[in-house]
Formats: C-alpha cells, sequence, structure tokens
C-alpha cells in the first residue's frame, strides 16, 4: 500500500508542535502531527490519577495578558480558559532567607511593574530604573544585548544583595540558565512581557489545556493526529524532505517540520551527513538549558495553600561558578526550590481536602546525571523542612529525574544534553540574531519550539516561535 501523503508532517506536540500544526491546518494545509508519547503536551504534558489532575512537574505560563497563547487561539476560533492572577496569601510567592536569618521573608510582587513590595525605597527606586531602562531600549539597543550576559548588565545599576538574588532567582525560573550566561537582551525582552502583561497563570483543567485546544482544531481542519508513533528518520532525498519513517510506517510529506529539538532533528532524525559539516559541528556544539528534577508528592491533607513557592537565600540561585560545582557533584546545601500547587490555581484538579505539590530544583541537564537520589533526598529534606507538615501527609512520593524528562521529551544525541527543562539555552550567542533560523539547510525542513523562532519562557517561547514559523512554512507550500 502506498504510503499515506500530507502537504506537511509535524513531528512532536509540544506547544510548539501542536501550535505550529493547527495554523497549518487551519490555513488549508493537509497536516499530520505525530508525537511518540500517548498524549499531546510534551514537557507540559498532563496525567490525572487517583483523582487528580497534574503535571508531571511545576509549569508555570509567563506572561499573562495579551498572550501568544490567545493570539493563535483567536486566529484558530478557539477559546483558552487561564486562572485569574492569585496572589500569595498564606506564606507562598517569593520567600527569601536573608543572611543569617532562618525566616524567609515574602518578597509580594506588585503590579504593573512588579517591584517587590518588601524592598526599601532606594531599592525600589533601582529597581524602577532598571526595568524602565529596559522597556525604553531601542530595537538596536536590545540586539547589542544579545551579545551581552544578564550578570554584567546589572553592573549598570546600584543593585543591592537582596535585590540581586532576586533577579538571579528570576533568571534561574525564567530561563533554567545561570545569571551570568542568560542573554540580557532575552532578559530585558521577557521581564518586559513580565511587568506588562501580569506576570504568570496556569489553564484551568490542567497545563495541556493549551495543546489539548490547538489539537481540537487540527482536527477540525481536517488535520490528523497520530500518538505514540515514533519518527525514526525524517527521509532526505537529493537534498529535499520527503517523509518520516516511523515504528508505526513511512509517512510522505515534502515539508517535515520538527518539534523534536534541533538537536536531536539534525544529529539524529536526519543524520548529520545530509548537512556541511560546518552546520552540523555548529549545531552538536549548541547548549541547552539546565535541568531541573524533583518530586510529586501525593498529600492527605491541604499541606501547601498557596499556588507556588520560590523558597532561595543569597547562596541557591545559580551562576557559573554554583552550576561547575554542582556538575563536578556537590550537591547544594541551601537549594532554589520551587514547590508548585495545581488545585491552588485550580480547585477542581484534586479531591476535596488533597492535593498533589510539584517539587523542582535546579541541576544540570545531562540525563546520565550521577548521584540523582543523593539530590532527591537532599532536595526532599530541604522542602521537608521548609513545610514539616509535609511528612506526616504523604500518601505517596514520586520523584522526576532528568532522565524522565529526555524520556518524555527529547532524544539525548549529544553528552551532557536531553533531560534540559526549556530546550536550547538562552544565552549569549543562541538568542536574538544568534538564534538558529528555523528553515534548515535543507529544502523542506523546519524547526519550531523553543529552539528555534522565539524567545521568552517555555510554553509561551514555543508557541511564540510557532507564529513565527507557521506563515514561513506556509510560504515555502505556496511558493513550491
Ligand atoms: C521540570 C520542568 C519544568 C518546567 N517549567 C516550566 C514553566 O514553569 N513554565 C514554562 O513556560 N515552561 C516550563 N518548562 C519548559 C516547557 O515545558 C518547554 O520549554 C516547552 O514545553 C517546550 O515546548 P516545545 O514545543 O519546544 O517542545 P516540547 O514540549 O519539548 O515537546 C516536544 C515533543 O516532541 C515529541 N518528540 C520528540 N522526539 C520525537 C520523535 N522522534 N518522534 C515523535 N515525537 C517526538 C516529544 O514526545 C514531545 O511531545 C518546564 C520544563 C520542565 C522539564
Amino acid at each position: 500500500m502506498a504510503a499515506p501523503k500530507y502537504d506537511a508532517i509535524v513531528v512532536g506536540a509540544g506547544p510548539g508542535g501542536c501550535a505550529c500544526a493547527a495554523l497549518l491546518a487551519k490555513w488549508g494545509m493537509k497536516t499530520l502531527m505525530l508525537d511518540k508519547n500517548d498524549r499531546v503536551g510534551g514537557k507540559a504534558l498532563n496525567v490525572s490519577k487517583d483523582g487528580h489532575t497534574y503535571e508531571l512537574w511545576p509549569v508555570l505560563a509567563t506572561p499573562m495578558l495579551n498572550t501568544k497563547f490567545e493570539e493563535v487561539a483567536t486566529e484558530l476560533g478557539m477559546k483558552l480558559k487561564m486562572s485569574e492572577l492569585v496572589p500569595a496569601m498564606k506564606g507562598g510567592g517569593f520567600l527569601y532567607k536573608p543572611p543569617k536569618s532562618k525566616k524567609y521573608e515574602s518578597f509580594i510582587l506588585v503590579p504593573p511593574m512588579m517591584i517587590p513590595e518588601q524592598l526599601t525605597e532606594k531599592e525600589k527606586e533601582e529597581v524602577n530604573r532598571l526595568f524602565s531602562d529596559m522597556h525604553a531600549l531601542t530595537p538596536a539597543e536590545m540586539d547589542a544585548l544579545d551579545d551581552v550576559n544578564f550578570h554584567d548588565f546589572l553592573a549598570r545599576y546600584d543593585i543591592s544583595q537582596s535585590v540581586y538574588s532576586f533577579l538571579a532567582v528570576m533568571v534561574n525560573i525564567l530561563f533554567v540558565e545561570p545569571i551570568d550566561l542568560v542573554a540580557a537582551s532575552e532578559m530585558a525582552k521577557t521581564m518586559n512581557d513580565f511587568t506588562t502583561k501580569l506576570g504568570s497563570a496556569y489553564f484551568i483543567g490542567g497545563q495541556a489545556q493549551l495543546c489539548e485546544t490547538f489539537t481540537k482544531a487540527l482536527k477540525r481542519d481536517g488535520g490528523e493526529l497520530r500518538l505514540r508513533t515514533r519518527v525514526e528518520r525524517i527521509i532526505v532525498e537529493d537534498g529535499q524532505v520527503q517523509g518520516v519513517y516511523t515504528d508505526k510506517g513511512t509517512f510522505k510529506a515534502p515539508i517535515v517540520v520538527s518539534n523534536a529539538g534541533i538537536q536531536p532533528t539534525v544529529l539524529k532524525l536526519v543524520g548529520e551527513e545530509h548537512f556541511d559539516k560546518s552546520y552540523a559541528n555548529h549545531i552538536r556544539g549548541l547548549i541547552p538549558s539546565l535541568g531541573l528534577m524533583g518530586s510529586r508528592y501525593f498529600l492527605d491533607k491541604v499541606v501547601f495553600e498557596d499556588s507556588a513557592y520560590i523558597i532561595y537565600s543569597d547562596d541557591s540561585w545559580w551562576n557559573m561558578e554554583r552550576y561547575l560545582k554542582a556538575k563536578a557533584g556537590e550537591i547544594p546545601r541551601d537549594m532554589l526550590i520551587i514547590v508548585f500547587n495545581p488545585s491552588g490555581f485550580d480547585p477542581k484538579l484534586a479531591p476535596k481536602g488533597k492535593q498533589v505539590v510539584l517539587t523542582a530544583t535546579l541541576c544540570p541537564a545531562d540525563p546520565k546525571m550521577k548521584n540523582m537520589k543523593g539530590w532527591l533526598d537532599a532536595l526532599d529534606e530541604q522542602v521537608t523542612k521548609f513545610n514539616p507538615e509535609l511528612r506526616k501527609h504523604i500518601i505517596r512520593r514520586e520523584d522526576y529525574t532528568t532522565a524522565d524528562v529526555s524520556r518524555v521529551t527529547r532524544d539525548s544525541v549529544v553528552p551532557g544534553q536531553g533531560g534540559e527543562c526549556i530546550g536550547l539555552g538562552q544565552i549569549v550567542g543562541q538568542c536574538g540574531h544568534h538564534k538558529p533560523s528555523p528553515s534548515a539547510p535543507i529544502q523542506g525542513l523546519f524547526y519550531v519550539g523553543v529552539d528555534s523562532g522565539g524567545y521568552g519562557v517555555g510554553i509561551h517561547h514555543a508557541t511564540e516561535s510557532a507564529v513565527n514559523v507557521a506563515p514561513i512554512v506556509l510560504r515555502y507550500h505556496q511558493t513550491h
């Protein structure tokens, strides 16, 4: 039987893949989306178990207003339901432990500029100057910051230690990168969105609502979705894409849009023999973001009342020096800890009186990282120290590591890569005008998702990429 033929095949149903596939179908292209998982969502998929619905790890949507999520949904004629901004009221939010103190201070971010309320007037003035300057950057000034890391950019300001720690934590949680590696342009653009579009939010019903909504539109517009289908090879003949080989058969198309990560796509799915040596070497040398690992606690009582907690001190955020110590095997004594409570955003996600909380801490991206158990136990100990009630109410604890992240999302094709939290690192040399082009140097091959075509935070970044990449793909289709 002849292989089924499509206008375009999208490999991967993460936020970038789903948004792109749905847009192409809406614009009249016969589109097939494939994913190796049994559900859509990529790194932001949902699981339902024992009456709970939750993500595999903490995932917040940033920003909250005037988003690319809504832009895609509106184009598709669909509606997304997002949570209201949930203020931290019961001990949650940004929790900073000053030096020599045993107590955490809550940093409440006050809209519209999201400047922490607890700062002194002098500190507020300087943060205001920093945030205002970032808003006022001209496009040329912003481009120049592609080559400056955020730590160096901050040297222009009189920043106190507690403010520096807050900003370093923002970098660590938004991009999962060390503060002295992340591109200042990426931070400036993202903080501009964060401050004008009101911080972060959650999709009602779980974060996978985003991908599920886009997938509904894909099917409505004649597109096809095949789950549990692993793409083993993207077929290229004479420099032109022909389709894909999967574990479920061959599918033909003159266009393949890969959401499987640029490194796995080039080095494994296509194969570097199809690329110019210097391009393949450039892709191999790209640096992924860091990883996150942590646990899912099923609790018989609501132990964390707020929806999110970011727990840190001056010792817990990462710069390169701290990352390298961790890479050498040193477990941080004072971890940067995220505690995430999906039912704090949407109470329907947990049976009454119970909750699942998801914890996370920074770690190297390596799916073969040593002593994962040591890291997880240290995290468990530090979370318990923060809230001793946790221990008394655990029904079950499930752990996740960078190996699990890789299994659910992208393959490891370069040593140390695969378990990255975000995707390609948003660091100097890889952002703005240095970012890989969404059009591969092979006819009909494109990349969508966090590795190409966008900026910003995780799932929003991937959706922004689809907004930019889908028109390029459509134009290619129309002109070929
Ligand atoms: C622990 C953790 C916490 C995070 N927290 C946040 C957060 O708070 N906020 C935020 O915005 N982002 C967060 N992220 C990051 C965010 O989820 C990702 O950056 C985003 O999902 C990337 O989207 P994407 O479209 O590029 O691809 P992905 O979500 O990575 O999806 C790629 C898809 O491709 C599929 N695929 C790969 N290879 C193949 C193949 N060969 N055949 C078939 N299918 C394939 C995968 O199965 C997957 O479904 C977090 C990620 C992790 C791991």
